[in-house]
């Protein structure tokens, strides 16, 4: 099967197209499966200099590059539309009005080309295409994006959330660090970057068993900031800590499920020292730890693409649901 999935839950607009028959893995064994293989994952972004995300700028980006990325999308599959068997789209989370200017693009294109539509979650996406990209069976999964930080595990089919954060997800506290630094958005890679320089200074450590906290830590660095505070410090500090959190809380879930895989997936995930802190914690503990390629990791129509084939058989045109949890599919 050829699907084309549609992403636009908040900052991207893309396209991906996979083909669900793209490797079988593996051989022969009770565990043989169909693995998709991506032949193209085109999106645009919506940044801003000085801003975050106001939805009606998202929404006029959307609408401005949307045919242009189907397009781009298509050329690069080699792929016509007579060869698509459906749309799938992210039908949630996200910003609602945004996830109401995808649904529009999606059902305009659907019936221009007499097409079935398959909504999807959007944080199921996440997880199901860093599960396919690593080949792996049932790991432990923590998922931190811009709205998201949760820690799941599946069980007989059904996520479950093992932890998550009680107020904000770290990749909008980051951004919004940003808007304070005056980094722009998204700011999650200038943190990055001026993390490289800085020293340790102590901030609030919030872990709450399973769960952590991140709008008391960003609070006081505000206030560090109107102290005059040197930026790379505070950047390098701020990914310490909440970090080590994670690290701490995820380690807590592997230890309580009996998990020796953890998966990494969502854009704070592009993030190297994170990365090198997971793993380090894995190792510790005889785990193994995953990631998935950049292209994968942020939002992307690809992962769509993919959880509308796993999908294909319960789900439809489900419009949308900006509240939509992970542990309600
Ligand atoms: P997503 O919602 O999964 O697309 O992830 C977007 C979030 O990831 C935004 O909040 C970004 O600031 C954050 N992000 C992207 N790259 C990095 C990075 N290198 N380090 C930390 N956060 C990042
Ligand atoms: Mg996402």
């Amino acid at each position: 099967m050829i699907i084309l999935g549609v992403e636009s839950t908040a900052h991207t607009f893309g396209v991906g197209i996979v083909d669900s028959n793209g490797e079988r893995v593996p051989q022969g064994s009770s565990k043989a499966r169909t693995e998709g293989k991506v032949l193209a994952n085109v999106f645009e972004r919506y940044s801003s200099k000085d801003i975050g995300m106001v939805p009606d700028e998202v929404m006029e980006h959307h609408e401005r590059v949307a045919e242009d990325v189907l397009v781009k999308a298509l050329e690069e599959a080699k792929v016509s539309w007579k060869e698509v068997d459906f749309i799938a789209y992210s039908a949630g989370p996200g910003i609602d009005p945004v996830l109401w200017c995808g649904y529009h693009i999606v059902k305009k294109w659907a019936s221009e080309q007499g097409k079935r539509l398959i909504g999807v979650n959007h944080c199921a996406a996440h997880l199901s295409v860093g599960k396919m990209w690593n080949k792996l069976e049932n790991p432990c999964y923590l998922y931190v994006s811009g709205v998201n930080t949760q820690i799941i595990v599946s069980e007989g089919g059904k996520y479950r959330i093992m932890g998550e954060t009680l107020d904000i997800g770290l990749g909008n506290m980051l951004d919004k660090l940003g808007r304070v630094l005056g980094l722009g958005f998204p700011a999650g890679p200038k943190i990055e970057e001026l993390a490289k320089k800085g020293k340790y200074i102590e901030l609030p450590y919030v872990v709450k068993g399973m769960d952590t906290s991140f709008s008391g830590i960003l609070t006081k660095c505000k206030q560090l900031v109107e102290k005059g505070i040197n930026k790379e410090d505070l950047c390098f500090s701020v990914q310490e800590t909440c970090f080590a959190m994670l690290a701490e809380v995820v380690e807590r879930a592997m230890a309580h499920n009996d998990k020796q895989e953890l998966l990494l997936v969502g854009g704070v995930g592009a993030n190297k020292r994170f990365c090198e802190m997971l793993e380090m914690m894995c190792q510790e503990r005889g785990a193994k730890f995953y990631k998935v390629p950049m292209d994968l990791a942020g939002d992307q129509g690809a992962m769509i693409a993919w959880e509308g084939y796993l999908r294909r058989e319960e789900s439809g045109d489900i419009e949308v649901n900006a509240q939509w949890r992970t542990d309600e599919v």
